[in-house]
């Protein structure tokens, strides 16, 4: 089934991004369903690429492949396993039981993430081609990997614009004949392991698929730098940073969270680790208003991580999101003492690397200090970012000294 693009719009796709947006598209076979697979056809006629199609969506269809092959169950299997073996390649079980095995676009896959939190993995479908071809995948993913319990977390925002509902639950497990509700209890209060510290996970209620895979290497690095340091920790989630800092020998750790229930999680995670419980105190609220608290009453710290949530999803969002980075990262700086550490972050797709380090370089200015860089910081190499598809490259952060 065709889909012819309108003159000239093959461009992109001979770039081998996989995207093709509704505007370049002349003209659609009507019998087209969604998540089928279609031909993308060039204005004067000749083959480019072979996509899903999400007639709903403005992204109308996403690449499989540039070559004209058969778009099967074998087609997927040998993505999955390139995915596996890059896995393999990087060595990440060396100190984690919990990665990211498939990270869409990426890895081949447009729609599919795919997180192994030891022996369960969570699936995440987000588009209507990966929906299409959801059981295959889930079916692959037993063969390939031998890990019999998948999870499906399909409940993330994007998948209104393609005409998705949300959709959770349990997919597949290794004794399907006791599937009940107490399976899914149990498959979902996980302990990982991330560089010798644990964290219970509820892959069924957290955030994403259940913890932020993508911050394990920052993580560990701002454990290295908070020896004997006063630490806030602000969007703390369930810990992640402040168990790193409460085990590398910080003085003391203040978390702030919005979420109770991550607070909770928190709590659970601290005593996981027996790390010092009396040098560790969380705060419920807005990290906003915290900040602003704080300034009034004086008070320092010597490292500040701020992760917040994707304040700019998409480059339309650019504007109020800065804004808000802007406020973060100023008010940090007020509240940082002379030498003290800032690890700010910003995981918005509308925000690029360079547009982050002037928001934080124009927060420094107006809080009238300067500050150097020490280390960029990105997502995971388990989270690969195709050398075609830049949007793949989400998360940046900043590590700065204060002068
Ligand atoms: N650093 C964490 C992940 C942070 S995710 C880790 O490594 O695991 C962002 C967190 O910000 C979420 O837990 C969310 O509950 C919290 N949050 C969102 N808006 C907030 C606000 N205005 N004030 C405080 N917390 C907020």
């Amino acid at each position: 089934m065709p889909i012819t693009l309108n003159p000239n719009r093959e461009k992109s796709l001979l770039r081998r991004h996989p995207w093709v947006f509704a505007s370049a598209i002349r003209s659609v076979d009507a019998s087209s369903a969604p998540g089928s697979t279609v031909d993308l056809i060039s204005s004067e006629g000749y083959f480019l690429a072979r996509a899903s199609y999400s007639p709903t969506s403005q992204i109308r269809a996403r690449v499989w492949t540039f070559i004209d092959e058969p778009v099967d169950k074998e087609f997927f299997r040998r993505k999955i396993r390139l995915a596996i073996e890059l896995r393999q390649k990087l060595k990440v079980e060396s100190h984690t039981n919990a990665y990211r095995l498939l990270h869409g676009e990426s890895d081949g896959i447009p729609g599919l993430i795919v997180d192994r939190y030891d022996n369960v993995l969570v699936l995440q479908s987000l588009t209507a081609g990966s929906e299409f071809w959801k059981e295959t995948f889930a079916d692959i993913l037993v063969e390939e990997t031998g890990i019999q319990n998948i999870y499906e977390r399909s409940d993330a925002d994007v998948r209104e614009l393609e005409g998705l509902k949300p959709q959770c639950g349990v997919l597949r497990y290794s004794n399907t004949r006791s599937l009940n509700m107490q399976t899914e209890d149990r498959i979902s209060n996980i302990v990982i392991e991330e560089y010798g510290l644990k964290f219970k996970v509820d892959i069924q209620h957290g955030h994403k698929t259940g913890f932020y895979l993508d911050q394990r290497e920052n993580r560990h690095r701002v454990g290295e730098l908070v020896k004997d340091c006063d630490v806030l920790n602000c969007f703390c989630y369930t810990g992640g940073f402040s168990i790193h800092a409460l085990a590398n020998g910080a003085k003391s750790v203040l978390s702030v969270d919005s979420s109770a229930d991550a607070l909770a999680l928190l709590e659970e995670n601290i005593a996981l680790n027996r790390v010092p419980a009396d040098r560790h105190a969380a705060l419920e609220g807005d990290v906003f208003q915290l900040l602003r608290k704080f300034r009034d009453a004086n008070r320092s710290f010597d490292m500040i991580i701020l992760d917040p949530p994707k304040f700019a999803p998409t480059a339309s969002h650019a504007e109020k999101a800065s804004r808000a980075y802007k406020d973060i990262n100023l008010l940090a700086f007020k509240l940082l003492r002379s030498g003290g550490t800032l690890a700010t972050f910003s995981c918005s797709g509308g925000i690029d690397a360079a547009l982050f380090q002037k928001i934080v370089a124009s927060a420094a200015l107006d809080a009238g200090t300067d500050a150097t860089i020490i280390e960029h910081l990105s997502q995971g190499s388990d989270h690969p970012v195709s050398l075609h598809f830049p949007e793949g490259a989400y998360l940046k952060g900043l590590i700065c000294v204060k002068e």
